[in-house]
């Protein structure tokens, strides 16, 4: 996570730079692309927010298990006490140096599957991984690698320009 995070700081201060020197089309164009991150974007660059957001998932899937919303066991072991079971960030994760080194750690050492907080891992990735790859596209797009409309990108490379360069007027339709 920590390296994905590193990526996606680079491409938004790519994305930054990029707009202070230029303006115009390929900008717009790049910000529409990341318009609906945007927030997730600035989220996923602030250190504390990886371990913030499985805080909030650990609880928020407590609760839903307690309104019987949820049927899958926040955690398999037989621990009352377990602390995914009571909707918190296990210590051993909360104080470990990496949170990701932390939960391969305690999935490990715990004595059942803990699966609430690797939900809540894989929903934080999968934002990561879908902000970078709209940021990707974005630099792409202000590089002008990639056409605006990320729809028709595939289309591109090899594509001869199918100009007419007969600049005869008059075609020379005998016959
Ligand atoms: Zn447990």
């Amino acid at each position: 996570m920590q390296a994905l995070r590193r990526e996606i700081n680079d491409l938004a201060q790519e994305i930054r730079e990029q707009r202070e020197v230029e303006d115009g089309e390929s900008i717009q164009a790049a910000m529409d692309i990341i318009s609906d991150v945007a927030d997730d974007m600035t989220r996923l660059q602030e250190e504390q927010a990886y371990q913030q957001q499985l805080i909030e998932t650990l609880k928020t899937e407590k609760d839903r298990l307690d309104a019987g919303v949820r049927d899958d066991p926040l955690c398999t072991c037989s621990d009352p006490y377990c602390a995914l079971k009571r909707g918190t960030l296990p210590a051993p994760v909360r104080m470990a140096d990496q949170i990701d080194d932390g939960i391969t750690d305690y999935k490990t050492d715990h004595m059942g599957d803990p699966r609430v907080l690797l939900d809540a891992r894989t929903q934080w990735l999968e934002k990561g991984h879908r902000v970078r790859e709209r940021l990707q596209t974005a630099v792409l797009v202000i590089r002008g690698e990639l056409d605006h409309d990320p729809q028709v990108s595939e289309a591109d490379v090899s594509a001869e320009p199918a100009y007419d360069d007969d600049g005869d007027e008059k075609p020379a339709a005998s016959s």
